[in-house]
């Protein structure tokens, strides 16, 4: 899907004047506000979950974060990527910006966390304020921050979690925030910790990905050979990554009419 040809399709119906992209002073607080698809709700805990984890970690020194929950929204689809690529929640968003939808969109962070599969990429899609992931089962399944870390080795300054499969969509869930607020892949690094390679919130799996051509990221930190060396994975985004954040100027601005 080309992303162009589906902003295209938001921008007709942003055309009716109601909705536009924001320049701002560096932000003070940033909102979020998470929405589980019909399929996501049906899961004790998601949100509880979700809750807690942003707050640990999209909590900076350089913003407060305000985030709050929508109601259970129903989507054609509970494919984590393609209820964006379509359009499907961009527009639905844009719907409930105008009054049209029972949806109220916040300003920095718009996402959809549905119940689609979580084994082939893309499960997730961000783009500048809307984000949408699958894999709500998993984050039901998912232990508490405190207990996750209990069982992690902590040798360095940075947490290091395993690359299963709970761990790795709470993971993506963050990644597609970070895209939602602007970041981009290169914003993530990896790390050699002992024999592993962890790799932060926004390289991910692309740490390891044959696919993927980057080598260094967008501060100049080169990326580690994974070669054949245990893969995990941080929570924290990279130094990198929070100085573009604290520079987050962005926001999408809403008149209903
Ligand atoms: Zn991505």
């Amino acid at each position: 899907m080309n992303r162009r040809v589906f902003l295209g399709s938001l921008g007709s119906l942003a055309s009716v004047g109601t909705l536009a992209y924001a320049t701002r002073e560096p932000v003070d607080t940033v909102e979020v506000r998470v929405w589980l698809s019909e399929g996501a709700a049906q899961y004790d805990g998601v949100a509880d979950r979700i809750r807690e984890y942003l707050e640990r970690f999209l909590d900076f020194e350089f913003w407060s974060l305000e985030l709050s929950f929508g109601e259970p929204v129903s989507t054609s689809t509970e494919d984590g990527a393609r209820v964006t690529s379509s359009g499907e929640w961009p527009v639905a968003l844009a719907a409930g910006a105008v009054g049209r939808r029972d949806i109220d969109p916040v300003s920095d962070v718009n996402l959809l966390v549905t119940d689609g599969q979580m084994r082939e990429a893309p499960t997730g899609y961000g783009l500048p304020h809307v984000a949408s992931v699958g894999g709500a089962r998993y984050i039901a399944e998912l232990e508490s921050v405190d207990e996750l870390y209990d069982l992690s080795e902590v040798d360095t300054d940075r947490r290091v979690v395993p690359n299963d499969r709970r761990i790795r969509t709470m993971q993506i869930l963050i990644h597609e925030i970070g895209h939602a607020l602007g970041l981009q892949h290169e914003h993530g690094v990896s790390f050699r910790d002992g024999d592993a390679i962890v790799a932060t919130p926004m390289l991910s799996s692309y740490a390891w990905s044959s696919n993927y051509d980057g080598d260094h990221s967008h501060c100049g930190a080169s990326y580690p050979d994974p070669g054949d060396h245990a893969r995990k994975l941080s929570f924290e985004f990279s130094t990198c990554a929070r100085r573009e954040l604290a520079e987050y100027n962005g926001g999408l601005l809403y008149s209903r009419q």
